[in-house]
Parts: structure tokens; C-alpha cells; sequence
């Protein structure tokens, strides 16, 4: 009855990663290296960079040290419309003005597609209008959280599109990422590398097998709240986790259906609930995301 992406039955462990980063072969301020030295000196277990309509390669990967971390091949698709995440790409997808081209391209080749920053506000335009992600078909995700932004105009966090998304009945995922361009800025408690990551389930730490897990939605948002678990039983769902201080759960259009100022959670699906996700507050306003659980439909 109920459809959960998590299952802790089988073995794995939880994978740390960021999928949008960019280096100074578009236009971010460090080389390939740099940013790769960092994010491993953040404990971070997998990397995509993904600069403005640049591939990178496993071939432009060979050439570093990647200190054991996972390298995912990827590219941010930019010119002429909403920005997309090829991950794990393995050909450069063009820019073209059509984005269900893009996605169609991306989904005929290795990867998949996330709908990046939605709610960047540029020049008094938001970048993903609802409308604009309705009319398109494909993509796996959105960003749930982009740190790029905290420094922009317009919202980081863009639960309620993602609610609306998921209200239409579609099952997309929730994703936290740096969209780092500099991963030496800090300021005023900000800084661009480790402010938004993903939590991946998984006992394959190669590209394909992060890749495989998340397309599943067996992972979390994060900017520092961590989950050790969500179970499923009946129709029961209990979350628990390391440092939240209150769990808001919460079914369509973003409505609140249950909410503990405690770690941990359980409720029991709602009768009127087609789907239910949880965001967990934590210390200095952190936060974590899970993938939403879907009624499964009974036929
Ligand atoms: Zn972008
Ligand atoms: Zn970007």
C-alpha cells in the first residue's frame, strides 16, 4: 500500500555528494583540481562538476587525483533556457532553446536530468515558472535546495514548486546542491562548497552505482541535518534521525500533516495523502529533505 524509495533491508551505507559545482572552465574561479582537493577535504565521498554547457569527462577526470572520491561525469546545460544538470553524462547534450530536446537527448544517452535553482530570481523572472516544468516531461528532479542562491536573488529552497510537481502526480526527486563557483568563499557564516548535499544509500560506490540509487530516490537532501533511517511498516513510517530539533511532515500541496519538536517521527499515512515527505529543521537552520512516499496504487 505504501511506496517508499528507501529500503534498509538490503546492505549499504550512506554516501555524501554534490552534483553542481563548476570550475574556471566556465565560470568558476578554481581548476578542476582545486575544487576536487576541496570537496575531499569536506569528507565528501562523490563529486559531479558540472560547468555551464562543458562536458566533463571521465577522460578529463583520469588526469586527477580524485583522492578516492567517486568523480561523476557531468554538465550544466545553460545557454537559451532553464538550466538542466546532465548527470553522469557521457556526450555533450547542445543547449538547444527546446528543453524537452534536452531532456529527450539526456534520456537517450547515459544519465538523467535535474531541473536546477527554480526559484532564482533573475531580472525579475523566475527561472522555473511551474508552468514551464509542467510542460515538460523526463526529468528525474528538481533542486529542493541550491546554496548558489543564498547569494542571489530569489529563494534556495523551493519545496512548495517541488510539492506542486509532486501534487500533479509526478514522481520526482529532491535534490541539495553547492552550485558552487568558488570553493574558498566564505562569508558571514555562507560559503559555497558544503552548504547543500546529497545523502546517497548505497553499497556501490561507483558512478553507476550512486547514479543507480538516486534515479531509485534512495537518498536525501541535506544542509546539515542527518537521517539514519525511514521504515516502512503497514502503513506506518517512522523517520529518525541524528540532530534534528523538530520534523515537519507533509503531504499535498505542501500541507503539514504531523509535526514533533523531537528527532524522530512516526505517523501513519494519511487517508487523503497521495504522497508524504518530511523536512527536518535542525542547529543554525539547517535542514534535511526526504524523498517523498507514495500510496501506491492498488489496481
Ligand atoms: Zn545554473
Ligand atoms: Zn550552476
Amino acid at each position: 500500500m505504501i511506496d517508499s524509495p528507501y529500503d534498509f533491508s538490503s546492505p549499504g551505507g550512506w554516501l555524501r555528494g554534490n552534483l553542481h559545482t563548476h570550475t574556471n572552465r566556465s565560470d568558476g574561479k578554481q581548476p578542476m583540481q582545486e575544487v576536487v582537493d576541496r570537496y575531499h577535504s569536506l569528507g565528501y565521498d562523490f563529486l559531479m562538476i558540472s560547468d555551464h554547457d562543458v562536458l566533463t569527462a571521465e577522460s578529463d577526470y583520469a588526469a586527477l587525483d580524485s583522492h578516492g572520491m567517486t568523480l561523476i561525469p557531468g554538465n550544466e546545460v545553460s545557454a537559451h533556457g532553464m538550466h538542466i544538470l546532465h548527470v553522469h553524462a557521457d556526450n555533450k547534450v547542445e543547449p538547444d532553446p527546446d528543453r524537452q530536446q534536452v531532456i529527450d537527448q539526456i534520456n537517450a544517452s547515459q544519465g538523467f536530468a535535474v531541473m536546477c535553482h527554480p526559484l532564482w530570481n533573475f531580472r525579475g523572472r523566475e527561472h522555473a515558472p511551474l508552468e514551464s516544468l509542467q510542460a515538460l516531461n523526463g526529468y528525474i528532479g528538481v533542486e529542493v535546495y541550491n546554496a548558489g542562491i543564498e547569494l542571489l536573488d530569489g529563494n534556495p529552497e523551493a519545496g512548495y514548486r517541488w510539492d506542486s510537481l509532486l501534487h500533479d502526480g509526478r514522481r520526482v526527486w529532491g535534490f541539495a546542491n553547492d552550485d558552487c563557483h568558488d570553493v574558498t568563499f566564505e562569508q558571514g557564516g555562507m560559503r559555497r562548497a558544503g552548504a547543500g548535499w546529497n545523502m546517497v544509500w548505497s553499497d556501490d560506490a561507483s558512478a553507476q552505482g550512486i547514479v543507480s540509487a538516486m534515479q531509485a530516490g534512495a537518498f536525501y537532501a541535506s544542509t546539515g541535518v542527518m537521517i539514519d533511517r525511514i521504515d516502512v511498516e503497514g502503513v506506518t513510517i517512522r523517520l529518525q534521525t541524528k540532530n534534528a530539533s523538530r520534523i515537519v511532515a507533509l503531504q499535498q500541496v505542501g500541507r503539514q500533516c504531523a509535526a514533533a519538536d523531537a528527532s524522530e517521527l512516526t505517523i501513519e499515512f494519511p487517508d487523503d495523502a497521495t504522497y508524504l515527505r518530511f523536512e527536518c529543521y535542525g542547529p543554525r537552520g539547517s535542514k534535511a529533505w526526504t524523498q517523498p512516499i507514495f500510496r501506491k496504487e492498488t489496481t
